[in-house]
């Protein structure tokens, strides 16, 4: 039975099957969220590969006799290493999300309670209208760039406070190229004041 009234594609049916996979989605929405959120494509282009599941990770590698093993996760070394795991079930994962999520908590007071970490939210984005949305999906994205980074450079250890660099550094370069910088300011409403500093 389809959880969706259109033929979902591969990747999406491929999705629908996890054990997880609890409620009815519309994709497209999820599809939207690194074009509105994200002006860098590269990053977009990340996003669109974790959706599309094209990602590389062990599972996939042995699967494609590109490497004979291990198929365990780069991090934990406990359980298989593919795309869900990776961003999402992972403990070292999971500890970076909270992270972030405490950062932003008592850098700006904003209220996080509504950012809940399951898997929909962490893997495809947050569908909600809350205050600088498109900042915190933009914030999730590279934080799943930098798990990804991480893991292909086997460092085993991936901290919040080399983390907290790359975002800020991306941020950065993001308010230093949009013009009018209003636009920056209206993305990033009170949360600009933690990733860029008051030293611009
Ligand atoms: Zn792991």
């Amino acid at each position: 039975m389809s959880k969706i009234n259109k033929t979902s594609n591969s990747s999406e049916l491929n999705w629908e099957k996890k054990e997880w996979f609890d409620r009815v989605v519309t994709w497209e929405k999820y599809y939207e969220i690194p074009h509105i959120s994200i002006p860098e494509s590269e990053l977009k282009s990340f996003q669109y590969s974790i959706i599309h599941r094209s990602i590389y990770t062990n599972s996939k590698l042995v699967k494609a006799k590109i490497i004979s093993g291990p198929i365990r996760c780069t991090f934990c070394n406990i359980d298989d290493e593919n795309i869900e795991h990776l961003f999402f079930f992972c403990p070292k994962a999971r500890t970076l999300y909270m992270q972030l999520l405490d950062y932003i908590k008592s850098e700006t007071n904003f209220d996080t309670s509504a950012l809940v970490l399951n898997p929909f939210n962490i893997l495809f984005g947050f569908l909600i209208d809350i205050e600088c949305i498109n900042a915190i999906n933009h914030l999730f994205i590279l934080t799943k760039r930098f798990i990804y980074i991480c893991r292909c450079k086997n460092e085993t250890d991936p901290t919040f406070g080399n983390l907290l660099k790359f975002i800020k550094f991306k941020i950065k370069l993001e308010k230093m190229s949009v013009s009018p910088t209003e636009n920056f300011d209206k993305k990033w409403g009170r949360l600009g004041q933690a990733f860029v500093g008051g030293d611009n």
